[in-house]
């Protein structure tokens, strides 16, 4: 053979020998057959062929979600907001049809549906479903959609799943929770109701910040459909993704027990300094949601959560912003669910595109503090925040 040729067969036969403990990571966007009628079928779906219609890690990782959750099945996204997308376009809601959402969930979901919404001229309304009017809401909205997160961004706020998905029901409602914030480990939240369940992978499932993703789960005929469109849309997950994600699911459970077991003892070394003003923790007595968060979060397997915000006892932004030069351990990063403790001033980060007014009446002040709990010494964590309170003082 020439060297042209060479280049492109030789070494191109994969190693079929022995079951490596460390599963391949498949990067071939294309498989061929030597049987044409294995080829054929493979197009259909039976078999690997092209990388936008069927691929290995990405199956690999969805196999390991639907089990977790619960779930008949589960299909895999380029990020959290594709797999919101997706879940939005498979509930196909039409002109008139109102969807309920989260008045206090993560920022970009809602610019995501509201822009969502008015293209097919689906009214959102906005609800805060931890308060005691919600249940009424939903009764006088009709909603055909309740949209949900099972921990709220970023005052940690927790809706009553069972019940909201129960009211719901009763209207032929089709419920979803985005349960990013719980992690699979958290919550599961088809048990408690919901039709499809959410993650941004990005965060908790992964855990190491190196990749992002989004998986939606729930029955067949509800999964097979929007695996069936994603093949025309394309935004299923990378292998390299798929791959590090699934590794992270491998420790997700002792992470995430670990995670809460630092956040507690971090909450009450916090809340007994007397240094920081409205702790909010689920798993604190303190928390206007604890006894929901009790019966809704997964808590005897794994806890109230990695997941925290506390006021700066006094000042505003620029307060806040010393407390994020002067943390010497924890990240000042906008994102959740690292090994890593990462803090973040939720008005300028997550809440960024609220209007102050839209801010105020959500709660979110000008010195609140989102901290995600890694998994380093908990009282080395409680001791830099706390000096890093005392330099955003000075
Ligand atoms: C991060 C996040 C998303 C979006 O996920 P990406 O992977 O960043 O696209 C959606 N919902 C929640 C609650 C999140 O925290």
């Amino acid at each position: 053979m020439k060297p042209s040729t060479l280049a492109i067969t030789a070494g191109s036969t994969p190693a079929r020998a022995a079951l490596p403990v460390a599963g391949p990571i498949h990067v071939s966007a294309v498989s061929y057959y030597d049987d044409a009628a294995e080829l054929d079928a493979a197009l259909d779906g039976g078999g690997y062929a092209y990388g936008r219609i069927r691929a290995p890690n990405a199956e690999s990782l969805e196999q390991a979600i639907a089990a977790l959750e619960g779930a008949e099945a589960c299909v895999s996204y380029a990020s959290g907001m594709s797999a919101l997308r997706a879940l939005w376009d498979s509930l196909a809601l039409r002109e008139g049809d109102v969807a309920m959402v989260p008045a206090d969930g993560y920022g970009a979901s809602l610019s995501l549906l509201k822009r969502l919404a008015s293209e097919r001229r689906v009214t959102l309304q906005l609800q805060r479903f931890t308060a005691p009017e919600a249940l009424a809401a939903i009764a006088a909205a009709k909603p055909k959609l309740v949209f949900l997160e099972s921990v709220t961004n970023p005052l940690l706020s927790v809706p009553d799943v069972t019940a909201l998905a129960s009211a719901a029901h009763h209207l032929g409602a089709a419920v979803a929770v985005d349960a990013t914030f719980s992690s699979p480990l958290g919550q599961r939240p088809l048990s408690l109701g919901a039709d499809l369940v959410l993650h941004s992978t990005t965060k908790w499932i992964n855990g190491h910040s190196d990749a992002l993703g989004g998986v939606v789960s729930g029955a067949k005929t509800r999964i097979e459909p929007m695996r069936a469109a994603r093949i025309l849309t394309g935004d299923i997950l990378g292998p390299f993704e798929a791959y590090l994600t699934l590794r992270g699911v491998r420790t997700l459970p002792l992470r995430m027990k670990a995670h809460s077991e630092h956040a507690l003892a971090l909450a009450k070394a916090l809340e007994s300094s007397g240094k920081v003003a409205n702790l909010r923790y689920p798993g604190l007595p303190s928390h206007p949601d604890h006894a929901v968060a009790r019966r809704v979060l997964e808590v005897e397997q794994s806890g109230f959560g990695g997941l925290m915000a506390f006021e700066l006892p006094k000042g505003g932004r620029a307060e806040a912003f010393r407390f994020l030069e002067a943390v010497k351990l924890a990240r000042p990063a906008p994102s959740l669910g690292d090994v890593a403790t990462l803090v973040m001033h939720a008005a300028s980060a997550s809440a960024r595109r609220m209007t102050p007014e839209e801010r105020e009446r959500a709660g979110i002040s000008e010195r609140l503090i989102r901290v995600s709990v890694g998994l380093e010494d908990p009282m080395e964590i409680a001791a830099d925040l706390l000096q890093a309170i005392d330099s955003s003082l000075r």
